[in-house]
């Protein structure tokens, strides 16, 4: 097997590059045709010595993620189904908006920790993706709206990562860690630490762990103001509770001073939406943790039993936290007549045969082929601005 030199961050193709006797400025050569300029060909890296070149055909590849389908929303989002093989897809999501593109980035085939909101959730977990699967997600996306958009040498179109789609992130540490590293390298996607953000659904050690390797922007899946709901609702709460939570969110902004915790709360029809219970989520955080909040209507799905808030009571929510000082946001629901919107990921990653019988039932779906036709909706999409 050749190596995938996606699963390097700069460090480790240095180390790779010294394996083949290659000094550091060529790995530094060889990381920017890779990232910088989506290039998977080592013969059209056209300054690398001829010697080189060959070695690397022999022993590594850039190992691109296989497409499955490709959809793009009436409001410019774009969602790519990729196969990562033994039945699994993973999903990822671009976000068009006025000011700038985020990507929403998976780092696991389903998800082991099993919230009831969620249908990534519902299905379990498969399997964590490899460093190479997580950066190849952005180098797909980056490369392929850069050619559509006819950008720019220089201009990016994604210039905002979330690790919001499938899994836990936190769940997947040792390959993340390189994965946010290549984001952030000057080399290679050069995105500011604070347009890269992990969201965990509270894995306390790990959060430590992240303050201490990478400290990018954190966002905490909330989701309810006492331990016997969110134990309900996020069972990994039960290992350590809201409190040794809160604790982790002011230790992670001490090693990232300026920063804030963005906490996300999904709003569940009379579960976690009245405005007593935006009172407590006050009385847990005030003074204690400088944060946000992002208020998530819920993506309701069968077999979760579950409905989303009514707007008003939604509204009333965040005028609880809005009246006590703290930053509210209501994210708007993006690209949900493709099923892009947060919680409705992959649905039937393990079902090859009823992904495809799906897709063929709707009208929504661009050939990979027909980029011309995504590239024009995207070139029209609204610049509607999110509030996240
Ligand atoms: N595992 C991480 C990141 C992926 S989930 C986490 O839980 O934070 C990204 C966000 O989508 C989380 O805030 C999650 O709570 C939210 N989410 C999951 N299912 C949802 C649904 N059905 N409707 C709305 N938001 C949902
Ligand atoms: Fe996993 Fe996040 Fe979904 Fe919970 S909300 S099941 S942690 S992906």
């Amino acid at each position: 097997m050749p190596a995938n030199l996606l699963d390097f961050d700069l460090e480790g193709l240095a180390d790779f590059c010294a394996g083949l006797g290659e000094k550091r400025f060529r790995a530094v050569q060889l990381y920017r045709w890779i990232h910088q300029k989506g290039e998977s060909d080592f013969e059209r890296m056209s300054d690398l010595a001829k010697s080189l070149r060959a070695k690397l055909a022999g022993c590594a590849a850039v190992q691109r993620l296989a497409v499955i389908s490709e959809h793009v929303s009436a409001d410019g989002t774009v969602k790519w189904l990729f196969d990562v093989g033994g039945g699994n897809a993973i999903e990822t999501v671009f976000i068009p908006e006025a000011d700038r593109g985020t990507l929403c980035v998976s780092s696991q085939a389903g998800c082991a920790v099993g919230c009831r909101f969620c249908s990534t959730g519902h299905q379990g977990f498969s399997r964590n993706l490899s460093t190479g699967e997580i950066v190849a997600q952005l180098w797909h996306a980056e490369h392929q709206l850069r050619a559509r958009l006819g950008l720019a040498a220089g201009e990016r179109a994604i210039d905002n990562v979330v690790m919001m789609g499938m899994g836990e992130p936190l769940q997947n540490y040792a390959a993340l860690v390189p994965a946010l590293r290549t984001m952030l390298d000057d080399h290679a996607y050069g995105l500011s630490r604070r347009r890269v953000t992990v969201s965990t659904s509270g894995m306390v050690t790990m959060i430590d762990r992240l303050r201490q390797d990478c400290p990018v922007a954190l966002a905490v899946s909330l989701h309810a103001p006492d331990d016997a709901l969110r134990d309900q609702l996020v069972p990994l709460n039960r290992k350590d509770g809201i409190q040794a939570l809160l604790d982790a969110c002011v230790r992670y902004l001490e090693a990232a001073p300026r920063d804030f915790i963005t906490f996300e709360y999904c709003m569940l029809d009379g579960v976690n939406d009245s405005p007593a219970q935006a009172q407590a989520l006050v009385r847990l955080v005030q003074g204690r943790v400088l944060c946000k909040f992002n208020l998530i209507p819920f993506n309701p799905f069968p077999a979760s039993g579950l409905h989303r808030s009514p707007r008003e009571r939604v509204l009333a929510f965040a005028q609880v936290l809005q009246d006590a000082g703290i930053i509210t946001t209501i994210r708007k629901t993006r690209g949900e007549d493709i099923d892009a919107a947060c919680g409705q990921l992959a649905g039937e990653v393990q079902d090859r045969t009823a992904v495809q019988q799906r897709l063929a039932r709707r009208s929504a779906v661009i050939p990979i082929a027909a980029a011309s036709s995504a590239a024009s909706v995207l070139a029209s999409a609204p610049a509607s601005g999110v509030a996240s």
